[in-house]
């Protein structure tokens, strides 16, 4: 047993309190690569202890000392990033390449704003005769999913940290490594014992028991709608704060002046990264009727250059692989035409799924509505502007979205999404833009200075 083979709970690796273990399988090749401790209720209490207990010293620290260590933090990650992106690849299953850039990437420069953040946000403000105060709201309890194993761990805990909460971090189960690997990059950063805490374990059990620990003040969630909803009614029970960042469908909207091939393609880019594992993905295209069949042959086109085992990596789980080809069978059995991929595997080993299109998609069939979460892109006709506005606001979701066309147009159509983010003409991603969900993606906000006012509470003195 390596040192760190338990969890991190006041600034030291300890035993786990039980002997159950989660093994962690490489999803290219269904091996078997490590095992971590099943975290237990007893486990989750010991960490929310040690988290309580740093609490009031660290929110007593300058916000000039907070960002010294979130820099820190940031530079730890950025000097053990080719480590990161390995890990990446070998829990997740994301192609080299995509690792190195997004997975291990995107999180340096995430704590770094959040390092900047600290420094320069105003705690404090005044308003007419009173001053009112921004305060950490306490022990935050973070749930992550494993589809950004490690964006989604420090998309929560840089700015907890920057607001001067203190945290415990539950990763998914099937990539506790990257999150082993964020525990050791915190522990060098010179964070103060009990600042930052990490249980592994199953989500049923080490999940629930944080979401419903009375020591905690805030959850911060990301995964299922199905899981997000319990923990949204578990946190109003107890009258806690709750952050929840949950499914899309998103919308792709091409509109009659655009640029067709290029939405095309960079629509088709969009769902396939990441295998489609993204709760922001484009997952439905929606094209005018009079340009419909040349967006189905140039999507087909572009989707052709998505190689699994190559470009295309495989999906985390075969839980999730068989979820996918099962919408996809769906999606044939309501009636769509399957253009490319198809529910039979591309590969002999390893949890790949073919990247499929399916055109003639209505609003109405299984694959427009639901989460599919996984390389699989619908193509869907409309008549006009209106039509188009009232496909891509008719599921429960909104997360994201895109548009494109003439500029004007493109953003007069974009404010009438019922969505939290939209890019227009391919705009790109902004790691200091809100992002979160209307509808049932979500409640509350992250990254930027919306997503550290979610660790905050308001207090006003008057004089
Ligand atoms: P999930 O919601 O089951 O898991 C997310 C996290 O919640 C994990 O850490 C898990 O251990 C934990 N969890 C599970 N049950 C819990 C409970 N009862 N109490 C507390 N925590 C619990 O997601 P999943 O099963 O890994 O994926 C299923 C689907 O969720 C995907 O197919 C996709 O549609 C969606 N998903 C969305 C995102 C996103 O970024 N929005 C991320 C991952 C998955």
């Amino acid at each position: 047993m390596k040192a760190h083979d338990g969890m991190y709970i006041g600034g030291r690796w300890r035993p786990a309190a039980g002997t159950g273990t989660i093994a962690v399988v490489d999803p290219a090749d269904e091996q078997v690569i490590a095992h971590v401790p099943a975290g237990s209720p007893e486990d989750v209490d010991a960490a929310v202890r040690a988290a309580r207990a740093a609490f009031p010293g660290w929110a007593a620290t300058a916000p000039g000392d907070r960002a010294a260590r979130i820099a820190a933090l940031r530079d730890v990650l950025a000097a053990r990033r080719e480590e990161i992106a390995r890990t990446v690849t070998a829990e997740l299953g994301a192609p080299p390449r995509l690792a190195e850039t997004v997975h291990a990437g995107l999180p340096v420069v995430v704590a770094g704003s959040y390092a900047e953040l600290a420094a320069s946000y105003a705690f404090e403000e005044t308003v007419g005769n009173s001053t009112v105060l921004h305060e950490p709201v306490g022990v935050v309890g973070a749930i992550t999913p494993w589809n950004y194993p490690l964006h989604q761990i420090v998309a929560k805990v840089a700015p907890a940290l920057a607001a001067g909460c203190t945290v415990v971090l539950k990763p998914a189960e099937d990539t506790p490594l990257t999150a082993r690997l964020f525990a050791e990059a915190a522990h060098e950063s010179g964070l103060p014992d009990g600042v930052f805490n990490l249980v592994t374990g199953l989500g049923p059990v080490a999940g629930q028991a944080l979401a419903e620990h009375p020591g905690v003040d805030l959850v911060s969630f990301t995964g299922s709608t199905a899981v997000g909803r319990r923990i949204g009614a578990t946190a109003g029970g107890a009258v806690k704060r709750v952050a929840l960042e949950l499914g899309g469908k998103s919308a792709n909207v091409i509109l009659p002046g655009a640029d067709l091939s290029r939405a095309v393609h960079a629509g088709i880019a969009n769902v396939m990264s990441n295998s489609g594992q993204t709760c922001s993905a484009w997952t439905r295209m929606l094209v005018h009727r009079d340009r419909y069949e040349e967006a189905v042959a140039l999507a087909a086109e572009a989707v052709a250059t998505y190689v699994p085992g190559d470009r295309l990596g495989p999906l985390v789980s075969a839980r999730q692989r068989d979820r996918v080809r099962g919408y996809i069978e769906q999606g044939v059995a309501e009636g769509a035409r399957l253009v490319a991929g198809g529910p039979e595997s591309p590969c002999a080993t390893g949890y790949y799924v073919s990247p499929t299109v399916f055109a003639d998609v209505t609003p109405e069939m299984t694959i427009a509505q639901e989460e599919i979460f996984g390389p699989v892109v619908s193509l869907m006709r409309y008549e006009d502007e209106d039509d188009a506005l009232r496909i891509a606001n008719g599921t429960v979701y909104g997360l994201a979205g895109a548009v494109w066309g003439d500029h004007e147009e493109a953003v007069a159509f974009a404010r009438r999404m019922d969505t939290g983010q939209v890019d227009i003409n391919g705009g790109r991603f902004n790691p200091l833009a809100p992002f979160g969900g209307y509808k049932q993606s979500g409640v509350g906000r992250e990254l930027g200075t919306h997503g550290l006012a979610e660790y905050l509470h308001t207090k006003s003195l008057q004089f």
